[in-house]
């Protein structure tokens, strides 16, 4: 009787910016060659696998994980050259460290700004958090609209700017100089969004003790590791300690710590699969190139955007032929019929491009 009478439905219940948004989307992909999600095709070589089952074998999962992650974040301080007087905090993927920056500013009115079009997270986690969201748009050719950013952040004073360097989904690294100018004018916190930078030929992690308000953040997902979600933000001990306090204690779990720990000790055998993927990304981009009804852009990430005719129908063609990419048409409307494809294995690189073919030419 009592649930017949409660009244409570999720209309009445759910804040009105939660009602308004679609949940992130990841499509089936089983039997696909999959180049959707900016992952790396390679698996580990066979003794470091063998290596993780004993590590795994022995691991303590009746216990809580080490909260601190003291092992792991020694490991990573290593391998990412931390410069000195600089430490990190660790996410359950990235995602999770744009959501706990958020929630730590979130006072009433506080305003989250990014660039647009860039990865969908940072407006959804503005939404999860209460922020208030402003997107600049880039100029035609993706490159940072500087004035306008400038504007933007004279006139909406963000809390928290997220500038993903390179950009996710167009690809490229935005000017160096223009980022530079961003961190002095903000008035809050910059968070530049290093998910790509083991493909990218500049980062701003050598930066950070030049600016008080800069923070940067990166993901093992693209380095191999998608699977275990670890992502870190690199910055001063003033920010990190306060915002350690909003981390969940056990938010990476004790065979992530592990698993992350023993690949990061063979971290040449990750960056060795990276070049491979560079090289790659250059083959794939000049065979798009010389595509005809095709534009790509250049990338300093593992994926390539594109701009090809009948974008959707492209998408479906290359669906039905086995190969599954990222449809952003329709999306935002600066990527008016774009797609995104990762880079896959040369193999794999080579069936999604006879598959393109294939598709626009029966199109036509
Ligand atoms: N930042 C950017 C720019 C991304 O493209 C992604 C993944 N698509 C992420 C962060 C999140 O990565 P993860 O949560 O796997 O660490």
């Amino acid at each position: 009787m009592s649930s017949i009478r409660n009244t409570a439905t999720p209309e009445r219940l759910i804040r009105q910016e939660i009602l308004a948004l679609h949940a992130y989307h990841v499509p089936p992909s089983s039997g696909m060659i999959k180049l959707d999600a900016m992952e790396n095709p390679y698996p580990l070589p066979q003794s470091l696998r063998e290596e993780l089952a004993q590590v795994v074998a022995s691991a303590e999962i009746n216990r809580y994980p080490d909260a601190a992650a003291a092992q792991l974040k020694k490991r990573i301080r290593s391998v990412a050259n931390l410069p000195s007087g600089m430490d990190v905090l660790l996410g359950n993927g990235s995602d999770e460290i744009i959501q706990l920056l958020a929630l730590a500013v979130a006072k009433p009115d506080a305003v989250l700004l990014s660039i647009e079009p860039s990865f969908v997270m940072y407006k959804m986690i503005a939404a999860f958090a209460g922020m208030k969201y402003v997107g600049v748009p880039l100029t035609e050719d993706f490159a940072l609209d500087l004035p306008a950013t400038l504007d933007a952040i004279a006139r909406h004073q963000p809390a928290l700017v997220f500038l993903a360097y390179p950009n996710n989904p167009t690809g490229n690294l935005f000017d160096a100089a223009a980022i530079a100018q961003i961190i002095q004018a903000a008035p809050g916190l910059v968070v530049v969004d290093e998910a790509y930078y083991a493909f990218a030929s500049d980062s701003f992690l050598p930066r950070l003790g030049q600016y008080k308000n800069l923070l940067v953040m990166r993901t093992f997902s693209k380095l191999g590791m998608a699977g275990l979600r670890l992502g870190f933000l690199a910055g001063s001990k003033v920010w990190l300690e306060q915002l350690e306090k909003l981390r969940l204690p056990y938010n990476v779990g004790v065979l992530p710590q592990l698993v992350a720990e023993t690949l990061l000790a063979h971290h040449d055998v990750l960056l060795q699969q990276a070049e491979q993927i560079k090289c790659d990304r250059q083959w794939l981009y000049e065979r798009l190139v010389g595509t005809v009804d095709v534009r790509a852009y250049p990338s300093e990430a593992n994926f390539i955007l594109f701009r090809v005719a009948h974008a959707t129908q492209v998408f479906e063609g290359l669906k039905q032929r086995g190969v599954l990419i990222k449809n952003l048409n329709g999306g935002h409307p600066a990527l008016t019929d774009c797609l995104r494809v990762t880079v896959g294995t040369p193999e794999q690189n080579e069936q999604f491009v006879a598959a393109l073919q294939d598709t626009i030419n029966q199109l036509a």
